[in-house]
């Protein structure tokens, strides 16, 4: 059995270096596993499902590129690979009808992952950033089916200018860079753990990749902070029987073999 765990890969149209390294990533090297979890920030913006019905020729490119997202990842899952998708702070509009699309199972954040036995929290890891209380904020309205409601019901052009407005209050949101994303509060990371019960924590988000060894209640427990993709260079974590976690770093252009 062999779990592969990636995210914030923020495609989009204006890295097209990602999108075809996350393509070599699905035929090599997903395409060996059992399962394969996309953590959040998949996409660098998410306005609606309703991308879907656009034109392929528009001209942001959006539609041509989650329409090739979505076909490859529909034969992915049709050949035999599970694809679980979790909404990330940037893609938290992403609904059924995209995952369908995908063939693929819509994640609540948090999950808890029953690993051969070993239970593994899964988390996009934004709400771990409690300290960010403007975000904290935000992400409760965002999170509210009414709040989405009144916005799938405006039209993609005014859904569009709403998300560059939000992008601009917010000076984090606008940027990638890890120093700009706040870091995961410690107390929330323990607390999270002891609730679900899980000795090992994986997320993505703070674009801060790590193996962190804490202890739980004296016992020794990990945290596992997945990478964020750029042009160059993509991160995984692959989970096989046997052997433990292993987060990997590779050239986009060179994926792993499983
Ligand atoms: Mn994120």
């Amino acid at each position: 059995m062999t779990t592969l765990l990636i995210s914030d890969l923020h495609l989009h149209p204006g890295a097209p270096a990602i999108t075809e390294g996350f393509f070599a990533y699905l035929e090599q090297t997903a395409s060996q596993a059992d399962a394969l979890y996309i953590l959040g920030d998949f996409f660098e913006a998410w306005v609606g499902d309703d991308i879907l019905d656009l034109p392929e020729a528009e001209p942001t490119g959006s539609a041509a590129l989650v329409k090739r997202v979505a076909a490859a990842l529909h034969a992915l899952s049709r050949a035999g690979t599970a694809v679980y998708l979790m909404h990330g702070n940037r893609d938290f509009l992403i609904g059924k009808r995209f995952a369908e699309a995908c063939g693929a199972t819509l994640l609540d954040d948090p999950t808890l992952l029953d690993n051969d036995g070993e239970p593994i929290l899964l988390m996009h890891g934004d709400s771990l950033c409690t300290r960010d209380e403007a975000y904290m904020a935000f992400r409760q309205k965002a999170r509210d089916p009414q709040w989405q409601a009144q916005i799938l019901a405006m039209s993609i052009p005014e859904r569009l200018a709403l998300a560059k407005q939000i992008r601009e209050q917010s000076g984090d949101a606008n940027s990638n860079k890890a120093e700009d994303i706040m870091d995961v509060t410690p107390e929330e990371v323990v607390e999270a753990m002891k609730t679900h019960g899980a000795a090992l924590l994986i997320h993505g988000h703070t674009h801060r990749p790590a193996i962190h060894d804490l202890a739980l209640e004296d016992q020794p427990a990990m945290r596992i902070v997945l990478g964020d993709w750029q042009p160059d260079q993509g991160w995984d974590i692959c989970l096989d029987a046997g052997t433990g976690p292993e987060l990997r770093d590779f050239p986009l252009d060179a994926p792993p073999g499983a």
